[in-house]
């Protein structure tokens, strides 16, 4: 079929057309008519999507969601994340009592048009539990596109701009020695990046565990202060630097835990330390702060694994206030808005630090890596060594060597399920879904941000 019929074909096809550009181009009213398509080959013919499943694991005793779409090819289906840990049920019932019904019967190959008309789906949006769903299923069809096509991910986006993909992982204690020895441990490793953390003594803070000598079993409030907290990290970055120079870049997470201005004063006492960079000095809630600390410190900063929606990002990223954008990928919409966001940040110089915690499911982890390998703009990526039972049950878990991540180069995401294996680990309601933060308490009791 010549462009010309195409055009006309289209036009009968939507019932509408207007003049663009001299040609006569369709506006197709309502969704896509096999009709309009230009030519069927394997690549454009239709894959329907039949079926949508919610697969709940907990292989490394972390509630994991992943969803798997199949496709009319037989043997042709996809994997994508969907972890909201804290909510996994409802996650679950967003998909199979929402997004399923919806998507069965669509283009599996419409990845854009389905993101679309899901983000779109229940008129409001831009929520945790909305957003994870989608992103489940966008994960999974982007694993379709590449296995379709025979080629890896990264390939669809452009291509590898790197070998492998950097990476940190956590050094955590309740004493400078101890924070030191991890870090140590991971240099020798090959870890060339360490994120520290180190617990206040008689206070709960965030990343570093108990404190030693309390039972694993503890569920006693946590209470936290701020302020000892805030004089103490610049003394472990001071130990640190004197301990191993400029070997090894150090990083830190404030995790949003203290009010706006003792965050502005951590990163300004900081910033001597040469810090790769500083996490989440404020919650979602203060971002209006980070202008002041702009004018305060030249200390990188990375933010964003609580953010939802766009309207949170593209002000601080467009005015060029942070360093690293450092969302959860499932929490914003999945590949295809990590793939804008990732080339948005690219124009004013903000690199990636995707979330890549527990909590990101292996399936995560690998569509992580493979935006890393295609973006010009890759900062680093947060990593963890996977379990025995996770590599069991998530059969092509990218290989973390020398601290660099690596993806096997298998057409799609490279890696799969094996649902067998993930029914040997259900999910578990303890921790309970709020893993015990209404727990987390300032002295007087007041509840505090996690
Ligand atoms: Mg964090």
């Amino acid at each position: 079929m010549d462009r010309r019929s195409w055009i006309e074909n289209c036009a009968r096809a939507a019932g509408a057309a207007s003049i663009v550009g001299g040609l006569q181009l369709a506006l197709p009213r309502r969704g896509w008519s096999a009709e309009a398509q230009p030519k069927e080959n394997r690549d454009t013919k239709p894959l329907t999507i039949t079926d949508i499943k919610t697969i709940l694991t907990a292989p490394a005793k972390i509630r994991l969601v992943v969803v798997k779409v199949l496709t009319s090819e037989p043997g042709l289906h996809g994997v994508g994340c969907a972890t909201f840990t804290q909510r996994a049920r409802v996650v679950e019932t967003a998909i199979d009592r929402y997004l399923r019904p919806f998507l069965v019967g669509k283009n599996a190959l419409d990845i854009q048009d389905i993101f679309q008309s899901s983000y779109l789906s229940s008129y409001w949006r831009n929520g945790p539990v909305l957003n994870n769903a989608i992103s489940g299923v966008d994960m999974a069809l982007w694993d379709i596109l590449g296995k379709r096509a025979g080629v890896p991910v990264y390939q669809l986006f452009g291509g590898r701009c790197r070998k492998a993909v950097d990476t940190y992982r956590h050094a955590s204690g309740a004493s400078f020695e101890e924070v030191a020895d991890k870090v140590a441990a991971l240099v020798a490793e090959g870890q060339r990046h360490v994120r520290v953390q180190m617990s206040v003594e008689g206070l709960a803070t965030y990343g570093a565990g108990r404190q030693p000598g309390a039972p694993e079993d503890d569920r006693r409030p946590q209470v936290w202060d701020p302020k000892p907290y805030v004089l103490m990290v610049p003394k472990l970055f001071e130990h640190l630097r004197k301990k191993f120079g400029d070997k090894v870049e150090l990083l830190h997470d404030v995790h949003e835990r203290v009010p706006p201005i003792l965050g502005v004063q951590l990163v300004k006492d900081l910033e001597q330390f040469r810090p790769f960079f500083v996490e989440d000095p404020f919650s979602p809630e203060d971002i209006g702060y980070f202008k002041h600390l702009r004018q305060q410190a030249s200390t990188p900063i990375a933010m964003g694994e609580l953010f939802n929606s766009p309207h949170e990002w593209l002000g601080l990223v467009s005015d060029r206030l942070i360093d690293f954008i450092r969302v959860h990928i499932s929490q914003m919409g999945g590949l295809t808005m990590a793939k804008k966001m990732a080339a948005m940040c690219e124009f004013f110089s903000v690199r990636t630090a995707w979330h890549g915690p527990g909590d990101t499911s292996p399936v995560g982890h690998a569509a992580n890596v493979h935006l890393d390998l295609a973006a010009p703009n890759f900062g680093i990526q947060e990593a963890r060594v996977f379990t025995d039972a996770e590599r069991e049950v998530f059969p092509g878990c990218p290989e973390l060597k020398d601290g660099y991540l690596w993806a096997n180069d298998q057409p799609g995401l490279g890696i799969d399920i094996d649902e067998k294996a993930a029914a040997k680990y259900p999910i578990q309601d303890d921790p309970p879904f709020d893993f015990r933060w209404g727990e987390l308490r300032r002295a007087d009791g007041t509840v505090t941000k996690p």
